[in-house]
């Protein structure tokens, strides 16, 4: 299949590529590389052979996508294209919306236009808010609790009510919870530009010496040792999840909702001693109070996309820890621009 990946060159686009690649599929690539660097498109074909088709464009910008959908005979897309950072969403709403709503609504206006009736769409754990009770399942309560978990929201809902009113759609949301690590061989990882947000990319520059120490936000959640609990899981295991989602959903009407999680928590102290473990660096740390709009727990009920899937999260803390360490210590400063 052709697939078009919005934001193909970012952090998850960027492996699923590899994910699509490894399992024969023509992965399409549109970025604006806003948020990523065309370094990426190398690194991809040094590990899996092959150079993806790469169009640089805005997923907002209408004629941009025709061309592309005119050129490549698309099957499907996936959807990474959009910004990401809370805190930022809180202060500069309207591009949120702007880039994660309005581009959701260009794409999928484009794709009918083409014929193409097939989207998968990244959404996010955050769309549970303060969810009561764990693990989270897909029929949990949403509720957006920040600008960033809106748009997510808003796009799930437009997908809903498109695939509602043209029956030939098929829609598939996957809810990611706290994607982590790299490529084993060291080449592909998270790059995030200036203070990371994310405790797993803050962890790895402090272990590799670009910043003094970790602050961990808040020791006194009713939690086992007080730090917030998140299901990580390895950026690879996302990766597949997509291929599995892609190849399930093809040509099967209608919307689905998938959480791709492990079905376990970790808390912020236990990813620094794995990380120190993986690393053999020690990771000095400051307790802080909490962070604005943290929840203190949040892990996933994973049953749904092992039984209509077939896909199930296999990789372990350390080897998530291991591989953000090969990709940290190869690429302390991120890709070259
Ligand atoms: P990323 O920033 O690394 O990748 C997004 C890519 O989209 C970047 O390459 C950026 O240049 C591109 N992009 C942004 N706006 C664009 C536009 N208007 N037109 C074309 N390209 C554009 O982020 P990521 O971590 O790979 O996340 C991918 C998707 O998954 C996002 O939609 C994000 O909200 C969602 N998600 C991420 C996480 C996470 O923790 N990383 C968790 C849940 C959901
Ligand atoms: N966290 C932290 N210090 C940091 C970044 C994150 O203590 O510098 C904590 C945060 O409070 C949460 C966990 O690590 O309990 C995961 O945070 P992240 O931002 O990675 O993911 P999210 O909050 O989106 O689940």
């Amino acid at each position: 299949m052709n697939i078009l990946l919005t934001g193909g060159t970012g952090y998850i686009g960027s492996l699923t590529c590899v994910g699509l690649i490894e399992a024969g599929e023509h992965p399409v690539i549109l970025d604006n590389l806003g948020n990523s660097k065309p370094a990426v498109l190398e690194r991809i074909a040094a590990v899996t052979g092959v150079r993806p088709a790469f169009v640089e464009g805005d997923v907002r910008d209408r004629a941009c996508l025709d061309e592309l959908l005119a050129r490549h005979r698309i099957d499907a897309a996936i959807h990474f294209a959009g910004l990401k950072a809370v805190g930022e969403s809180v202060r500069l709403p309207l591009p949120y919306y702007d880039n994660n709503v309005h581009g959701a609504q260009v794409l999928a206006s484009a794709l009918h236009a083409a014929g193409v009736r097939t989207i998968v769409f990244s959404s996010s754990a955050t769309v549970y808010g303060d969810a009561k009770t764990m693990p989270i399942s897909e029929q949990a309560p949403t509720q957006a609790t920040n600008p960033y978990g809106r748009t997510k929201l808003m796009v799930e809902q437009m997908l809903e009510d498109l695939a509602a009113a043209e029956p030939d759609w098929s829609v598939t949301l996957l809810r990611y919870f706290n994607p982590v690590g790299g490529h084993p061989s060291g080449l592909l990882g998270e790059d995030p530009q200036g203070i990371p947000n994310n405790l797993m990319p803050y962890i790895a520059q402090v272990a590799v010496g670009r910043r003094e120490r970790l602050t961990i936000f808040g020791d006194d959640y009713p939690t086992p040792d007080g730090t917030g609990v998140r299901d990580y899981i390895h950026v690879l295991d996302l990766a597949d999840g997509h291929v599995a989602a892609l190849r399930h959903r093809c040509g099967r009407a209608g919307v689905r909702v998938f959480n791709l999680g492990t079905g376990r928590g970790h808390s912020v102290l236990e990813v620094l001693r794995a990380f120190e473990a993986a690393s053999g660096r020690r990771v000095p740390y400051v307790v802080a109070p909490r962070r604005a709009g943290d929840v203190a727990s949040c892990w996933a009920d994973p049953a749904r996309a092992e039984r209509e899937l077939g896909w199930r999260a296999q990789r372990s803390i350390e080897q998530m820890c291991r591989d953000t360490w090969s990709w940290q210590l190869a690429n302390p400063t991120g890709y070259p621009s």
